[in-house]
């Protein structure tokens, strides 16, 4: 059973916490218009009222990538059918996209038949004609030597949001020097970020085989900067876990749930891409709402599908795999309808906004 003394407990914390965020004056450049200038929530572009529900992950993929069914109208159809309001979109850098574990290797070269700039131009031309549908995010990469030049350049355009952070994929370590300005970043302009975990199985840089090395790496970060509202994607450690049985997958994040519970600045995203093969959800993947329902409350849990990796039962998502994912959350989490409109944009609206 919920122990909803705790579960209040967190949310009056969690209150006093955004209440905080908001109060400062760069937490509201959650939202600015297109000279910068931070607006309120309720002028949000494109939208009056809150969004309902928000996906926390989704990517679009470079214009002349041959691959169908990756692009901006692609990705506005299935939320449209799915009735989700808004999501926060991801751009990946061309560096992020050419350097799955390895190191940066030639910045000009093409991928997927785009440039560097012909990438960030279909991001910017797609967040510019849809805002009231996506927050901007940018995954970035703090190896590239102009990152926080473009980060100012990026905010100018209205970015919310840094992540997913890639620091396995990008072969440096979570608490490494060259992440640091980016937090700092986060931290002056109140922008909120999301941590990946995924891969540090594979990662180069990160030398142990045991995820608590990994994790004090993260919580060094989430606890120093503690004015920045952080939220572990995929559900913290997640990748190879998903083979092992549901005991062992929980006791892998046991201290990604218990660092929620100390501190207020942490959110989760329990997203799908692990967890949905054929069209079907994994048997433990209920399991896991639930625990985390009963352990610490939906009040700081999202959702995500990672968009167009939803579905892994092929290569990229279609169609049907996107009710999948959302079907779970709206109808199949047992829940309360509190806790439902919690878990499906409440908590995510608080995490990217710094308001509730
Ligand atoms: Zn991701």
């Amino acid at each position: 059973m919920p122990d909803h003394h705790q579960a209040d407990a967190q949310g009056v914390s969690r209150r006093k916490f955004l209440t905080d965020c908001a109060a400062a004056p760069a937490a509201v450049s959650g939202f600015l218009n297109p000279d910068g200038e931070a607006v309120t929530a309720e002028r949000a572009p494109g939208g009056s009222t809150k969004p309902r529900i928000i996906d926390c992950e989704t990517h679009i993929f470079p214009r002349h990538w041959d691959f169908r069914g990756c692009r901006v109208e692609n990705l506005l159809q299935d939320m449209d059918r799915c009735g989700v309001d808004k999501t926060f979109l991801m751009f990946y850098s061309a560096s992020v996209l050419a350097s799955p574990c390895g190191e940066l290797k030639d910045p000009n070269a093409k991928r997927f038949g785009d440039s560097n700039e012909q990438t960030w131009e279909y991001f910017i031309e797609s967040w510019k004609k849809h805002k009231d549908r996506f927050y901007f995010f940018n995954a970035t990469d703090p190896r590239e030597p102009d990152c926080i030049k473009k980060l100012e350049q990026q905010r100018k355009l209205g970015l919310q949001g840094l992540g997913e952070t890639q620091p396995a994929t990008q072969n440096i370590l979570p608490n490494g020097p060259e992440f640091m300005p980016v937090y700092r970043f986060a931290a002056e302009k109140g922008l909120p970020v999301v941590l990946t975990m995924e891969r540090w199985e594979q990662s180069l840089c990160l030398k142990s085989k045991d995820f608590d090395d990994v994790f004090d790496m993260f919580e060094k970060v989430i606890r120093e900067f503690k004015d920045v509202r952080f939220m572990l994607g995929h559900g913290g450690n997640c990748g190879s876990c998903k083979a092992r049985p549901f005991e062992q997958y929980r006791a892998a994040n046991e201290r990604c749930y218990r660092l929620m519970e100390q501190l207020d600045n942490l959110w989760i995203c329990a997203c799908m891409p692990w967890w949905i093969a054929q069209n079907k959800v994994h048997p433990s993947f209920p399991k896991l709402l639930e625990h985390l329902r009963s352990r610490i409350g939906f009040s700081k849990v999202t959702w995500g599908s990672d968009w167009p990796y939803c579905g892994a039962s092929k290569e990229f998502s279609f169609k049907s795999d996107y009710d999948t994912v959302v079907d779970f959350f709206r109808k199949e989490t047992p829940c309360t309808e509190e806790e439902r409109a919690q878990l499906l944009g409440r908590s995510a609206y608080e995490f990217v906004t710094g308001q509730t």
